[in-house]
């Protein structure tokens, strides 16, 4: 297992901060995850086990050892129930496995193309987009547990998947590596439309045919595309901010004095407030510390927009965060993980 050191990690993370890693190791195949805990460079409150780098913040060098997982590989089989149970390991890149699904007559996970990442950080946050979340697929997450360094097999309810929040990025994290996700598919299409532009974007993509899973797919990318910056041309985290959710009462008060705040009533009775929607409002878009700014067209995104520090990005964040709460009385938290080390 081959150990680099002072790695420039600027092209293994989207928001593209200028920053190394101590020590990086490539990981292409799960079954030699025990030989990285045998590396002097390991230290398990040290170590990063990093994807495509695209839900992560880097406060700074690095001075831990970065295991990128990179190990690749797709396996289906047939239930007796007609849908398919399909397995991909960790490295998979995320929406290449959502067109391979789609593309084979499995589906489920239209809604949910074009996320930057991998598969193996699909459950960490539960990543969901247009009206899908990916745990509602999840049948179970094979691990590596660095406490007990044996492999496990964790199911969906002991991932305890929630908005944005799963086991792994609570007490789990550090301690499951993720190896491979067990997604059970669909092979009958019932596409969710429900959310947003989704419907009438697929329709125009399907002209007169039935809807079909590739143009579900198609439109969510057609959406995406149009609203957020792409990270190859502009660094980005995505959503920098978790949409906020409060208790009844707080949103009434707050919709009584913003009858326009978007607002989304959940299942437990409180409300989940557009994040985006309150940093527009206290005129934050293209607003900029140093090289780092709120995105022009969406007030969620942060943008690297000219050689931002990772002092720029936190001091930004911590702004926002100020304004925000200054003018709602509402706190907003980061989404990405940010990573002091
Ligand atoms: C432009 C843009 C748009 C985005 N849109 C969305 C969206 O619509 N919905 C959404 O939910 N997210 C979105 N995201 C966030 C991001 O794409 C997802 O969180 C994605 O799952 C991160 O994958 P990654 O491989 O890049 O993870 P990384 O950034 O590499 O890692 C994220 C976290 O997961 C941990 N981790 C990674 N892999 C593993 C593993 N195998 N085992 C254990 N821990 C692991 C890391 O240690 C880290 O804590 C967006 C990001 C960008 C840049």
């Amino acid at each position: 297992m081959q150990v680099e050191y002072r790695v420039d990690l600027r092209p293994h993370h989207t928001f593209g901060l200028p920053v190394h890693a101590a020590a990086w190791v490539e990981l292409t195949d799960a079954a030699r995850l025990p030989e990285i805990l045998a590396l002097p460079e390991y230290d398990p409150a040290t170590v990063l086990w990093l994807g495509g780098g695209s839900n992560v913040l880097f406060g700074g060098d690095y001075a831990g050892l970065v295991v990128h997982l990179a190990h690749k590989g797709i396996a289906a089989e047939a239930r007796a129930d007609g849908r398919v149970a399909v397995t991909a390991q960790a490295g998979e890149i995320w929406h290449d496995f959502v067109q391979h699904t789609v593309a084979q007559g499995w589906y489920g996970l239209e809604n949910l193309s074009l996320i930057p990442g991998t598969v193996g950080a699909a459950p960490v946050q539960n990543i969901g987009a247009y009206g899908v979340e990916v745990g509602e697929y999840i049948a179970s997450v094979y691990c590596f547990d660095v406490d007990t360094q044996q492999f496990v097999t964790l199911d969906a309810a002991a991932c305890r998947f929630a908005y944005r929040d799963s086991l792994f990025k609570q007490e789990g994290r550090g301690r499951y590596v993720i190896c491979a996700v067990t997604f059970v598919l669909d092979t009958v299409f019932a596409p969710r439309l429900a959310y947003g532009d989704v419907a009438a974007v697929a329709a125009e993509i399907a002209a007169g045919r039935a809807i079909g899973a590739a143009d579900v797919a198609a439109a969510v990318c057609r959406i995406r595309q149009s609203k957020l910056p792409d990270p190859k041309v502009l660094g980005n985290a995505g959503s920098f901010f978790k949409n906020p959710v409060v208790d009844a009462e707080t949103a009434a008060a707050l919709l009584a004095q913003h009858p326009t705040l978007p607002h989304y009533p959940q299942a437990d009775g409180r409300v989940k407030l557009a994040a985006g929607w309150l940093i527009d409002q206290c005129g934050l878009k293209g607003f900029a510390v140093g090289g780092a700014a709120v995105h022009d067209k969406q007030a969620l995104v942060l943008v690297n927009r000219d050689h931002a520090s990772a002092a720029d990005v936190r001091a930004l964040a911590q702004t926002v965060q100020a304004r925000v709460a200054e003018g709602f009385g509402v706190a907003l938290e980061p989404e990405p993980v940010w990573l002091a080390c």
